[in-house]
C-alpha cells in the first residue's frame, strides 16, 4: 500500500528533497510558506501551485494535524485547550496571559506538549501517572502554538510572545520533532518568533543538554531540579537514579551548556511542603546553582489529588528566598495559574484519557 508522507513532519531540507524530485526549488519554498507562514492545512488552499503539483501532493502526501476538542477558561485569564491527535489520543496546551497594572496583557505565553504521557514518572506530576504513550510530530507541536496564537488574537488582540515546552512529556526525549517545530517557529518563512522567546524545559537529560548546546537555535534551557540532594531528588524523579543523569552528571552538562552558548540556565524548583522547602535545602541549592550562570524559578506547586504533595506556605517561601538571596542567587517566583481549570500539567488530558478508555 502506498503510505503517504506527512509534510508537517519534514524539516525544510527534507521537504526540499521530496518536492525537488519533480519540481524546481522555488516550489518547495512556496509550499513551506503555505504550511508554516500562512498555516493552511489543505492542498487546495495552496493557490499559487500548478494543479499537477497539487494533485501530486494529494495523492502522495498528507497533513497530519490536531483537532481542538475543548477549551477551558480560568477566571485569571488562563485558557487550556485539549486537542485530539490523529491517533485518537489527547494532548493539552495552555495560554497564560500576564497583565500589567492597567489590565493589558504584556506577555502571552503558550505552554506546549511534546509527548502524550511521559516515561519519566516524576511522582508529583499528573502526566507521569499516564506513562509514555506517543511522541508528537513537529507539525502537531507547531499546530498547538498556531491554535494558541489564534486564541490569543481572539481574546487579547495580540500575538503570543513566549513559548515554553513545559506541557505534557519530556521534550528532550522527542528531540528531533521538538527542534523541527522550533525551526518553523523561528523561520522568517514560518511564524517568525525570536528564539530567545522559546524555552525548552527538561528533567535533566545530561547527554541531550550537551547536544542542545551546539545547536544553531538560540533557545533557552530550563532544568527541573526540585532538590539539590541526590537521594531526595531520586525519590521523586526516577531520572536521577541513573549515573549518567544524576545530579553530578547533570551539573557537568549544564556547565558545558552555559560555557558553549554563553547563555544562562533557569532552574525550576517546585516548592513541596515539608519535603524540599527547608532553609537547609535553600543553602545547598544556592551552592550548586552557583556553578554556572543561572537563575532559580521557585514554583508554587499546584497540588494533584492523590499524589501526596502540598504547596509550601508563604512564610516558608519567604525564608527560602531570603536564604538564596543571601548567597546572591537570582530568584523569581511563579504562582500557579488557572487553579479553577485542571491547571496542573497533564490534569485535563489525564481526565480525558480515563474517560475515553472507559
Ligand atoms: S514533570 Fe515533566 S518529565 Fe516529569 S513526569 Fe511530568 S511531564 Fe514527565
Amino acid at each position: 500500500m502506498n503510505q503517504k508522507i506527512d509534510l508537517l513532519s519534514l524539516s525544510r531540507s527534507d521537504l526540499q528533497d521530496w518536492v525537488e524530485i519533480t519540481e524546481k526549488r522555488f516550489r518547495s519554498d512556496q509550499i513551506y510558506r503555505w504550511l508554516w507562514k500562512q498555516g493552511v492545512r489543505t492542498f487546495d488552499e495552496m493557490s499559487n501551485l500548478p494543479e499537477s503539483l497539487r494533485n501530486r501532493l494529494k495523492s502522495e502526501a498528507a497533513l497530519q494535524t490536531i483537532t481542538l476538542s475543548k477549551t477551558q477558561s480560568s477566571a485569571d485569564g488562563t485558557a487550556k485547550m485539549l486537542f485530539k491527535l490523529d491517533s485518537g489520543r489527547y494532548v493539552e496546551t495552555v495560554l497564560i496571559p500576564d497583565f500589567d497594572e492597567e489590565g493589558n496583557p504584556w506577555r502571552l505565553t503558550v505552554c506546549v506538549s511534546s509527548q502524550v504521557g511521559c516515561a519519566m514518572g516524576c511522582s508529583f506530576c499528573a502526566t507521569g501517572t499516564m506513562g509514555f504513550q506517543q511522541n508528537l510530530t513537529a507539525g502537531e507541536i507547531f499546530d498547538q502554538v498556531r491554535a494558541a496564537n489564534n486564541l490569543s488574537l481572539e481574546l487579547y488582540g495580540h500575538r503570543i510572545t513566549n513559548i515554553v515546552f513545559m506541557g505534557m512529556g519530556e521534550p528532550l526525549l522527542n528531540y528531533d520533532a521538538v527542534l523541527g517545530s522550533v525551526e518553523k517557529l523561528v523561520s522568517e518563512d514560518g511564524m517568525g518568533l525570536a528564539a530567545r522567546r522559546i524555552t525548552i524545559s527538561t528533567v535533566g537529560l545530561a547527554g541531550r543538554i550537551r547536544d542542545l548546546a551546539v545547536e544553531d537555535y538560540k533557545v533557552n534551557l530550563a532544568v527541573s531540579l526540585h532538590s539539590p540532594f541526590d537521594a531526595k531528588r531520586s525519590s521523586i524523579m526516577p531520572v536521577n537514579r541513573k549515573a549518567k543523569t544524576d545530579l553530578g552528571a547533570l551539573m557537568e552538562s549544564i556547565e558545558y551548556y552555559t560555557k558553549s552558548t554563553g547563555r544562562k540556565v533557569t532552574y525550576e524548583y517546585c516548592m513541596f511542603e515539608g519535603f524540599n522547602d527547608a532553609v537547609a535545602d535553600a543553602a545547598e541549592l544556592a551552592k550548586i546553582v552557583s556553578r554556572a550562570p543561572s537563575k532559580v524559578n521557585l514554583i508554587m506547586y499546584n497540588p494533584v489529588v492523590g499524589l501526596g504533595f502540598n504547596k509550601s506556605s508563604e512564610e516558608t517561601l519567604n525564608s527560602f528566598i531570603s536564604r538564596l538571596v543571601q548567597d546572591r542567587v537570582r530568584v523569581t517566583v511563579r504562582r500557579s495559574r488557572g487553579q479553577d481549570i485542571d491547571a496542573a500539567c497533564g490534569q485535563l488530558a489525564v481526565k480525558y484519557t480515563d474517560v475515553s478508555k472507559s
